[in-house]
This record gives structure tokens, sequence and C-alpha cells, in this order.
């Protein structure tokens, strides 16, 4: 998963990783007690937050609006939705005192339960949300989302699935197995949730420690999904979710401030430009196939050659609307001179931005980050052949926050969980222990 902070760093050493100590995470952690169960939401009422506008509509049809009221109390709802943050039907002060009650008999606008909170020392927040339960076989599930406040922007860093059924060998998600795809409410739920935490709507106050926008611009200015899982397996709802994100009567993120990033799934490529005409990050990471095959197995399906060919057919694509080639800098594996200079010939062609993006390790993990002077020199490289090499700022280290860390809380749970049984300890302790593992 990705922090998405794209600040030039070329000059600055990244600061020294802080051990991912339990102690050092759990200083950054709040939790969030009066989120932890959802006022007034009765067993089985759906929420509203998050759907899109053909959903609310259904849901509007099936509790009886007539089919001429549709439209305009979409467009109600959405302003309050979206545009407002409104928690509650009770201050939709523009619909009906009736309409106001058989909404609320049957809907809620909860959003995912908060279950925790982390604060980074550089203001990087990471939020362990637990979606509800989508039918009798779903027991309701984890995932995480990562703000990251810079002087210029917002970044928001969302889920698109619990778990990924891919194996890159660097990422600590592609260690869990793919427990779903996320619906595109749930999606869209993030940045909600977000603005929520963050105060970030009108009339709000941002908590302590937030950080403002000096121009007056919005909290989240940016979406990147780099968080768990493979945008590009759950496309239709990552289309939905975009246009729910960049409605202009709403949440009205620009396309252009939307970033989704692929492994590589080629034939879902040009959909995705067609249809949420996004920005796109590709995760190349190698520039031969062999070692791309052991970096990213997906590879041996879709190679190189095939992947860039997708780019350069990318719908939109342009100097003005580059594509961002993510390279994580792996020492001794990914990181010559010779790699650099590869790089840069097999990009030649494609409208490029080049991220660099210094390994963050992770518990288990069989990979170093390369030595700083090294990744000076392949940036130099990269710098000469005319690209801007921006080295990504790894954001909320101390939080486990930064790129390909984000594994569910219900993942580590139960990874401790069978250590302690194997151990011949109850796994009762292991939840009530959970609080120090987390
Ligand atoms: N599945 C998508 C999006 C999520 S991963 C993809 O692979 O592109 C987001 C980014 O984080 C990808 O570029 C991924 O390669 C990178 N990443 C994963 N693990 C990482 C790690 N441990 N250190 C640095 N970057 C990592
Ligand atoms: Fe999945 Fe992306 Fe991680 Fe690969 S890098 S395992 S595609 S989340």
């Amino acid at each position: 998963m990705a922090t998405a902070s794209l600040e030039i760093a070329k000059r600055n050493p990244p600061a020294a990783t802080p051990a991912a100590s339990d102690a050092a995470r759990l200083d950054g952690i709040e939790k969030i007690a009066e989120l932890q169960a959802s006022p007034g939401a009765g067993p089985g009422r759906p929420s509203l937050a998050g759907l899109t506008r053909d959903e609310l509509k259904a849901k509007l049809a099936e509790i009886g609006v007539p089919e001429r009221e549709l439209k305009m109390r979409v467009a109600q709802l959405w302003h309050w939705i979206y545009l407002r943050g409104a928690t509650s039907f009770e201050e939709m002060s523009n619909l009906g005192k009736a309409l106001r009650a058989r909404l609320a008999e049957i809907f809620t606008l909860d959003r995912p339960q908060v279950v925790s909170e982390q604060v980074s020392k550089d203001g990087t927040r990471k939020w362990l949300l637990r979606m509800p339960s989508t039918g009798p076989l779903d027991k309701g599930v984890e995932i995480e989302c990562v703000y990251i406040p810079e002087v210029d922007r917002g970044t928001l860093c969302v889920s698109s699935q619990v778990g990924c059924t891919l194996t890159c060998s660097f990422c600590h998600t592609g260690t869990q197995r793919l427990v779903r795809n996320l619906t595109s409410q749930e999606i869209a739920a993030q940045a909600i949730v977000a603005r929520d935490r963050l105060g970030d709507w009108p009339g709000r106050t941002p908590p302590d420690g937030a950080f403002v926008p000096s121009d007056g611009g919005r909290f989240v200015s940016n979406i990147v999904f780099m968080g768990m899982g493979e945008p590009l397996y759950n496309l239709d709802n990552v289309v939905n979710a975009i246009a729910v994100l960049s409605d202009n009567e709403g949440l009205g993120l620009s396309r252009r401030r939307i970033t989704v990033s692929t492994s590589g799934v080629v034939p879902q490529m040009e959909r995705l430009g067609l249809q949420a005409n996004s920005m796109l990050a590709i995760s190349l990471h190698a520039v031969r196939d062999e070692l791309r095959n052991e970096l990213v197995p997906l590879n041996k399906k879709y190679p190189i050659a095939d992947l860039l060919e997708a780019c350069r057919n990318y719908p939109g694509v342009s100097n003005a609307r580059r594509i961002t080639f993510e390279y994580v800098m792996l020492k001794g594996v990914n990181d010559t001179d010779q790699d650099a200079r590869e790089l840069v010939r097999r990009l030649s062609g494609i409208p490029a931005k080049i991220n660099l993006i210094p390994f963050n390790p992770w518990p288990g993990a069989k990979y170093e980050c390369s030595d700083w002077e090294r990744i000076e020199r392949f940036s130099e490289i990269v710098f000469r052949a005319g690209y801007a090499s921006p080295v990504r700022t790894p954001r909320g280290r101390d939080i486990l926050a930064a790129c390909g860390q984000l594994k569910s809380e219900t993942e580590k749970l139960r990874a401790r969980a069978r250590l302690m049984l194997e151990s011949g300890i109850g796994a009762e302790g292991v939840y009530a222990l959970g609080d120090a593992d987390a």
C-alpha cells in the first residue's frame, strides 16, 4: 500500500526509520470510543452514505417515493450527504417531515465504524475501519485507509479490496489472502469517514493538530487507490466509487486528482480510462521480465512489453496527463545504474512520471531498502534523462501506514491467535491482548 506522498526528497535522505516497535506504534493510537457503536442503528437498516445516484434512486423507489419526485429527492439527499456531511435525516430541512421519518425508519447514514485512529508524528493518520456485514456469509471486514497531509495537498489513500489475490513478493498486503472486494459504497465511504474525522464539512471544526489548507481548499484534495487490493480486479466498484467522489455537486474531487494504481492488469486498463477517466499509476518495479515475474508475479500473464503498450494506449494520456510509474527501491535487486538506464529506455515515448519508492520494511520481509546513495544515483540517471524523479518521502512509518504495509487487523490478530494456540495459550486471550498488538 502506498503513502502517495509525492514530495521531492531528492537531496534530503529520509529520516531514520523509526523501529515499528509496539511501543512506538501504541504512541499514535487513539481508540475512538464514541464511534464504537453506531448511534441509533438498528440491525439490518442499510446506510445511504456512499451510494451512487442510481443506487439512491432505487432505494427511494423501494420505499414508495413517486417516480416523478425521484430526481429531485435524489438531488436533495445528495446535497445533504455529500456536500453537508449530514449524519441524520432530521437535519435535512428541505425534506418533508413525513419523508424524513420514513427514511429514518428504513435507512441510516452510518459510516463504517472507526475501530482505531493512529496519528503519526508527521501528521499522517491511519484508520482501521470496520465494514458491516453484507450478507449471511460475511461477518463484516476490516480495512485500512490513510490520510497524508502535505503543504499543497491532502491525499487520502483508499483500499479497494480486503487483502489481495496477487502475491507481490515485497508487499505485506500480498501475504494476506483476498477476503472480498469492497463495494463502491464502502470505497466512497472511506472519503466520508476521513472528512468526518478531519472535521472537513461546512460548520465543523478540525481536530487538534490536523492540517488546515491555507488557501481555503479541501483537506482531502487527492485520492489514490494505493491501499489494500488490486483496483482493476474490482473495476466496476472502483468506477462507481470514482463517480461518487468526483461528482461536482458533492465531494467534488477532480478526476485529475484521483489516481488508480495497478500492478498491471492489462485487459482492464482501457476500461479504467474510458469509464473512470482517472489518472493511472503503474507498479513497475523492474525492467526485465525475469525479475518482474519474481517481484510482481502477474507479470507472467501480462509481461512488460504488453503493459507498456497498454500505457501508450491509455485513454487521455498526454504530457498534461502523464502516467506515474512506481519503482520500489530494493537493495541489490533492482537498483543498479543499468536498471535506471533501462527504465528510461523502456519508458521512452510514454508521457511518464517516475516515482522512486524507498522500500518499506515489514516484519518477515525478505528485502531491504536500497542505500540512500544508491537511490540518489538512480534518481540522478532518471533525472538526467529528462524525468523529474521524486523519491517518495516515507510517511507515517511509525504507525505502519506506508506503502505495502497495510494489512487488516483481523488478519494480524488471526496470525497472533495461531501463534498463541501453537504455544498452548487459549484464543480468548488473543482478543484481550489485541490492543497491545494494534
Ligand atoms: N495493487 C495496486 C495498488 C496497491 S499497492 C498496485 O500494486 O499498484 C500501492 C503501491 O505500493 C504499489 O506501487 C506497490 O507496489 C507499492 N508497495 C507495496 N508494498 C510496498 C513496500 N513494502 N514498500 C514500498 N512500496 C510498496
Ligand atoms: Fe496486491 Fe498491489 Fe500488494 Fe501486489 S503490490 S500484492 S497487487 S496490493
